[in-house]
């Protein structure tokens, strides 16, 4: 599997993701997006909102501000609960989270023992004397101070005056626009349950250990589904929010799936009793293998009536649902699906990357899915001196992107150069345009019509008239196999 340390460095030399601030000395918790980062973060987002909402019969969209009331924050509870535990090195003054030091072995000078410095693996203490770790993972010298609670919500001052009249936070998750709009939505679309409202949007944390490029990161992005269903129906004889949670774990298992992450790449794993959040009556969250280990990638809580419930007691407003057929009033449960943008970004370069040996040099490319991908086509010209070939690779760009398929030129290196660089970026497809397509005025000798498609996976190309490029990519990138299209046209000699 690829190391953060390559990826990092292919993401910037290819223009997908950049540190923020880097004239600055950068910003360690902050990472922005490049032209073809924004083309693929953007896709991610695209297919999910079409998987969820537009395909879908039962779910509505929102996009809420990320500036809220204060007191949403105190009904969700994250003004009292949105903590992670925290402990300072007194020497070097690093910050760490308690619980993720649990995860590192450690390094101690034993008071109990003659031979006195050994490593102590992860999470344990020491047989000899007892002590847990008490000092800097990284100085190695400064004493831990005890941990203490930390909140993550980022604040800020609304208006010119910064007391504590005017303070609020920058939301730390996009669920609760769906919560405080839940009466709004209803009302206006006359829905039934079960159904969902769905947001994509900007979150933000103030983590005490960002890092691992864009796995954690102060700002980020979320891709958040509120199901809201009534807890007095069964589904197929089972009590419906636990029918609706099996089902989006496994719709969203499907998902990543569908766009080209192996299943042996991804894990299920159920949260245990003493670590299930403060809302929540079962929590999965769905893992992916990166680079550093398996770790989550979107978690999918049951997370029952608490958050209505609680913005029904603190704003003093009633979020309820009328049930016809019973004649009563309830609080519906809410099953939550809740993905990362960036996470996904990061778990679909990681699965995309490849490098192949190709006639003894080394290939780079990244495999993605052709939806997923930054780039469509490439559409490339065999010799730039030609003034015919040029302006007929720019008719063709043009012509192509106006089909809605993301489309460049490029000429700036010899063609094998130009493959390997479309490799490296996952660019499904090739178009080059020669000397035979366009003919030769000088020697009398009128060009074929015909272009090269070259397929990144297989490295085959195919000659295809122009006037067929539209259909031929309507296929291709509609999901048809290179073969089914290749046979139709035949193969491009010494290819
Ligand atoms: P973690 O345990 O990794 O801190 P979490 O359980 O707090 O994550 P949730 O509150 O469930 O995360 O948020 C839903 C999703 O939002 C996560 O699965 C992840 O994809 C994304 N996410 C959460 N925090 C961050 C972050 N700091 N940077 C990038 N993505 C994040």
């Amino acid at each position: 599997m690829v190391d953060m340390d390559t990826l990092v460095s292919l993401c910037k030399r290819r223009g997908f993701i950049f540190q923020s601030s880097e004239i600055y000395g950068g910003l360690g918790s902050a990472w922005d997006y490049g032209p073809l980062g924004v083309e693929l973060k953007r896709n991610i987002r695209n297919l999910w909102w079409r998987d969820i909402v537009h395909l879908r019969r039962d779910v509505l969209g929102l996009e809420a501000a990320v500036l809220m009331h204060p007191r949403v924050w105190e009904a969700s509870g994250h003004l009292e609960r949105f903590t992670d535990p925290m402990v300072d090195c007194r020497e070097c003054k690093r910050r760490f989270r308690a619980d993720h030091l649990d995860t590192q072995a450690w390094l101690h000078y034993c008071p109990a023992k003659k031979d006195n410095k050994f490593e102590i693996p992860a999470g344990e203490a020491c047989k000899h004397c007892g002590a847990h770790r008490t000092l800097c993972p990284v100085c190695g010298k400064g004493e831990l101070t005890e941990p203490r609670q930390f909140n993550m919500m980022l604040k800020t001052f609304l208006g010119p005056v910064e007391d504590s009249a005017a303070v609020t936070y920058l939301r730390p998750e996009t669920a609760q626009g769906m919560f405080v709009n839940f009466e709004n939505v209803l009302q206006a679309m006359r829905r039934k349950l079960p159904f969902g409202i769905a947001q994509i949007g900007r979150s933000f944390r103030n983590e005490i250990t960002p890092g691992n490029f864009i796995f954690r990161t102060r700002e980020f992005e979320q891709m958040e589904l509120e199901f809201f269903v009534n807890p007095l129906d069964t589904v197929d004889g089972r009590p419906a929010d636990e029918y609706w949670h099996d089902h989006w774990i496994e719709t969203r298992m499907a998902w990543y799936q569908r766009y080209g992450i192996s299943s042996q790449n991804l894990r299920l794993r159920e949260h245990a009793k003493e670590e299930l959040a403060h809302y929540a009556k079962r929590t999965v969250d769905i893992e992916y293998q990166f680079a550093i280990g398996w770790s989550e990638l979107e978690g999918i809580a049951n997370r029952t009536d608490f958050d209505l419930r609680r913005h029904a007691e603190v704003s003093g407003r009633t979020l309820s649902y009328f049930d016809e057929e019973r004649k009563q009033h309830l609080v519906p449960y809410v099953i939550e699906p809740a993905a990362g943008v960036d996470r996904t970004v990061l778990a679909m370069l990681t699965e995309a990357y490849h490098v192949e040996d190709v006639r003894g040099e080394k290939r780079v490319v990244l495999r993605f899915h052709p939806e997923v991908a930054p780039v469509k086509i490439a559409v490339l010209p065999l010799l730039k001196k030609r003034e015919e070939i040029v302006s007929r690779c720019w008719e063709l760009r043009d012509r192509l992107a106006a089909r809605g398929w993301v489309t460049v030129y490029d000429d700036t290196a010899a063609i094998g150069r130009l493959y390997r660089r479309q490799d490296e970026v996952g660019t499904p497809y090739c178009v080059t345009v020669d000397v035979q397509t366009v003919g030769d005025a000088e020697k009398g000798e009128t060009g074929d019509g015909r272009v090269t498609i070259r397929d990144r996976d297989s490295m085959g190309q195919i000659r295809v008239p122009i006037a067929d490029l539209e259909t031929a990519f309507a296929d291709l990138l509609g999901g048809a196999a290179w073969a089914a299209v290749a046979a139709r046209y035949p193969a491009q000699a010494g290819s």
